[in-house]
């Protein structure tokens, strides 16, 4: 079977309906399976070819030919549910990653009631601002420590009504799957992990109880995966894989796991085409002083964040450490087709009000973040239009038609911030000085050129501005057509 990156949009075209019926929102079905392609959209979307039996065979084999080389895995069900793997490249620049890894914060059946508290309330409150994105954690591992299992499963049970997140049980003991019985129904929580000894039996519970599950094996990559492929012929279809990250076998790991994706992604080799769980959890179990122990964390989550991990099951109890890890990951996992932009919309600096200047910038994440942070570093309070530039910065905006008059005057009356203001004035950049005249005519607001640079807008809006808010307040309006603000 090619593989995607193979693909062309008419092997894909042949098996759709060609009725361009427009059912999927696409003008048609070239482009449709132009989207297809990018990944940009997913089959279920052409009704006519899920639906009507006619389609049926075509359906069947678009659904193989766009099947990714890693296997998409769900754990969880519902809201508390996440997918992880349906990977389809060895490396970003060939198209794009699809999931991020999931990062699983420890809870341990022996912690007191108020470190266990502290550890849900982590995973709850974790929100780092990152862009325009919010940086959050995403499941909880609840690991088997006390040799009691009933004690595993009332720490199961509080955990599970305590939090909106998928879960995992890390156990290698097939008793706690065996007591958390139709829980594990209700939950479908990653088990972790099938291992050598154990396999016969958990992969059991696993099927029983529809549950994805963890095959463990530090050491012998084939046997890994004759132990993988051994449970999925048991009828377990929901599969995950580790081959161990011990900081000494860190090495070894990150061999296998790249050997991996690539007989998966190259070779078109399904047999290793499983997501990869895996652990930085016995970090803690080393000689490491606390603090070497939380950046050692941070490390090795982020070797193997780059080396295909899929869940990350980690224990630090403090922020700093998922700090640099979900950073990297926002990172790694953006698409790189497409330059990092900020969500359009209208955002406010400071404390604006309605005398504020409102300036307008393009939504390129590094135009936006040295806009804001000259702002914020001027200490000035404002409110700023970001418009769809598709990710283009100001000066190539300008020069490709990205920055629209239009899309200015359609962001005033989506954002409501003619309601907001009592000036009708917008600062605009110094590099789309060549817009004002346009900008004016589209929104009917009076135009003020800022400066080139934005270092300089909080000098410039001391200056400027205030002359506009004396001359409002005066109830005369000296500013006639647009101004400008550059030497
Ligand atoms: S819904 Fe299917 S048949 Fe209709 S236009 Fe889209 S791809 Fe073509």
């Amino acid at each position: 079977m090619p593989r995607i990156t193979k693909l062309t949009p008419i092997q894909i075209y042949r098996l759709l309906p060609k009725t361009n019926c427009k059912a999927c929102g696409e003008e048609s079905c070239m482009a449709f399976a132009i989207k297809l392609l990018n990944l940009q959209t997913s089959i279920e979307k052409c009704k006519p070819l899920v639906e009507d039996p006619k389609y049926r065979k075509n359906y069947e084999e678009l659904k193989k030919l766009l099947k990714p080389a890693i296997r998409e895995v769900t754990i969880g069900k519902g809201e508390k549910s996440v997918k992880i793997g349906g990977e389809y490249v060895m490396h970003r620049h060939e198209l794009t990653f699809m999931r991020k890894t999931v990062i699983a914060v420890t809870i341990e059946d022996t912690m007191k009631q108020e470190t266990i508290d502290a550890r849900l309330d982590l995973v709850k409150k974790f929100r780092f601002e990152y862009l325009d994105k919010v940086l959050t954690l995403d499941a909880i591992a609840i690991k088997y420590s006390s040799g009691d299992p009933e004690r595993f499963v009332k720490v199961f049970e509080y955990v599970r009504s305590r939090i909106n997140k998928p879960l995992i049980v890390v156990s290698l003991h097939p008793k706690v799957y065996e007591k958390l019985g139709d829980l594990l129904k209700e939950e479908r929580p990653l088990i972790y992990a099938a291992t050598r000894e154990n396999w016969h039996i958990i992969s059991d519970y696993a099927k029983k109880f529809e549950c994805p599950i963890t095959v463990l094996h530090e050491g012998d990559p084939r046997y890994l995966i004759s132990l993988a492929n051994a449970i999925r012929k048991r009828g377990v279809e929901d599969i995950c894989i580790d081959p161990g990250a011990m900081p000494s076998c860190l090495g070894y790991a990150v061999k296998t796991a790249t050997t991996f994706r690539w007989l998966a992604c190259n070779e078109d080799c399904e047999l290793v085409g499983y997501p990869i769980v895996t652990s930085t959890v016995p970090i803690w179990m080393s000689n490491l002083d606390y603090n070497m122990k939380l950046i050692m964390e941070a490390c090795l989550a982020s070797v193997l964040i780059i080396r295909y991990a899929s869940l990350l099951i980690m224990y630090s109890p403090e922020a700093v450490t998922y700090l640099p890890v979900t950073v990297l990951r926002e990172n790694y996992y953006s698409d790189p087709r497409r330059p990092t932009t900020i969500q359009p919309g209208l955002k406010e600096i400071g404390k604006p009000n309605e005398l504020s200047p409102v300036l307008v910038t393009c939504n390129y994440a590094l135009t936006y973040s040295i806009v804001t942070s000259d702002l914020e570093k001027g200490k000035v309070d404002a409110y700023l239009l970001v418009i769809d530039t598709e990710g283009y910065a100001v000066d190539v905006s300008v020069a490709a038609d990205k920055f629209r008059p239009e899309k200015i005057a359609e962001l005033i009356k989506e954002t409501g911030i003619e309601n907001k203001v009592k000036h009708r004035y917008l600062v605009i950049p110094g590099k789309a000085a060549k817009l004002a005249g346009s900008i004016e005519e589209a929104t009917g607001w009076k135009v003020i050129v800022g400066p080139i640079d934005s270092s300089d807008l909080p000098n410039f809006i001391e200056k400027q501005w205030k002359k506009i808010i004396e001359s409002l307040q005066s109830g005369s309006s000296s500013q006639e057509g647009s101004q400008t603000g550059q030497s």
